[in-house]
């Protein structure tokens, strides 16, 4: 568990940026730029809308190639009359050198580091280097593997080049399992990241998390109640024909309506009733824990115990219908008690594993 030796970042905070800034920071925008008429007519659609900057992605990194790949340069032309025409500050993905000096040359108001250039230090570093000297706003999108660690590598590369309004977007995780979201949203680590770094803005970007349109509000609502800065959303003004993530993008209309929706949280909340249920909460909560603990304390030594028991007459560690037997009946005890079966499943397997690793260690 790392935290004092963190690099410290004294980031900028988000209301010193220079950007629009309501109760939440709202990015929205198409995921790409795709001809002139399009990106205006959306970000006419989203003007008045308390936008913090309009974004849109120039250079796309396609999974493969031949797919609709960008229409770059030309595109901050476009996104120059946008800002223009609708007063909005306008943003874009960079990944190359080149990328962050044609921002300065047309004078894009951020830029993000995209979750596919995140992880190579070699790409970062090009990016940092290119934007020293610069008062640049950098939002850094998490890795696409759930790496915390090159998550906070890429910052701490921006920061030693001198930038010091940098920022975070989670955007979900690629993940094994495809079950419900595109990228598994994976809380704890952007959690984490928040312990380890908490003054850094942070965003969610809801809309490459889901992967579809309709499951974009209880997303963006988890991400308010965990007391995030604000949200990236993807809006096009035709969403079944964008020319990029089709089935993820809201119409303007439907932007609206989601933000209408979502309830801003906040972490101090002065009602002294409040104040006073939580601490009773907290309480009874810390001394749960604490029983917990000593339970798993208790379950280890017996597991020990068993370990020079199966030592003693030759008998393997792994008991693999035993352990059938405890992932089945556990589940059970669990679901008589509302919990999900999932949670009990691997909540056991990392008991279960710890119990192997200290019978192990028995074994020298
Ligand atoms: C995007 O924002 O359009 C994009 C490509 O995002 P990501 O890097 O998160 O995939
Ligand atoms: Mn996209």
């Amino acid at each position: 568990m790392k935290g004092t030796e963190d690099m410290e970042l004294n980031v900028t905070p988000l209301s010193e940026w220079g950007l629009p800034d309501g109760n939440v920071f709202l990015a929205a925008g198409p995921c790409s730029a795709e001809t002139e008429e399009q990106l205006l007519a959306t970000a006419r659609g989203l003007k008045g809308s308390g936008l913090s900057f309009f974004r849109a992605g120039m250079w796309k990194p396609r999974t493969h190639p031949g797919s609709f790949e960008g229409v770059g340069l030309e595109g901050l032309e476009w996104l120059e009359r946008v800002r223009d025409e609708c007063g909005m500050p306008v943003g874009i993905e960079v990944a190359t050198p080149e990328h962050v000096e044609a921002c300065l040359k047309h004078g894009v108001d951020v830029v993000w580091i995209g979750a596919r250039t995140t992880p190579n230090p070699f790409a970062v570093q090009s990016l940092a280097d290119a934007m020293r000297g610069t008062d640049m706003r950098v939002f850094v999108k998490n890795p696409i593997s759930p790496d915390l660690e090159l998550w906070i590598g890429a910052l701490e590369r921006l920061y030693s080049a001198g930038l010091r309004k940098i920022g975070v977007i989670h955007r979900g995780f690629s993940s094994s399992k495809k079950v419900l979201y595109r990228f598994a949203p994976h809380w704890k680590i952007p959690i984490e990241l928040k312990r380890r770094l908490p003054d850094i803005p942070i965003l969610c970007d809801p809309s490459h998390i889901c992967g579809k349109a309709d499951l974009i509000f209880s997303v963006a609502q988890e991400a308010l109640d965990l007391l995030y800065d604000g949200l990236m959303i993807e809006v096009h003004v035709d969403p079944p024909n964008a020319w990029s993530d089709s089935r993820q993008q809201l119409t303007p209309d439907q932007f609206r309506v989601l933000m209408d929706r979502l309830t801003v949280k906040s972490e101090l909340i002065k009602s002294e009733e409040y104040q006073a249920r939580i601490r009773e909460l907290r309480i009874e909560v810390d001394s749960l824990d604490k029983q917990l603990i000593e339970v798993l304390g208790k379950r280890m030594e017996i597991v020990r115990e068993m370990g020079d028991l199966k030592r003693r007459n030759n008998i393997s560690t792994l008991q693999p219908h035993r352990w059938n037997e405890i992932v089945v009946s556990r589940a059970a005890t669990g679901s008589e008690l509302g919990l999900a079966a999932e949670f009990i499943f691997r909540l056991f397997e990392e008991i279960h594993e710890e119990a192997i690793r200290q019978q192990e260690v028995g074994n020298g």
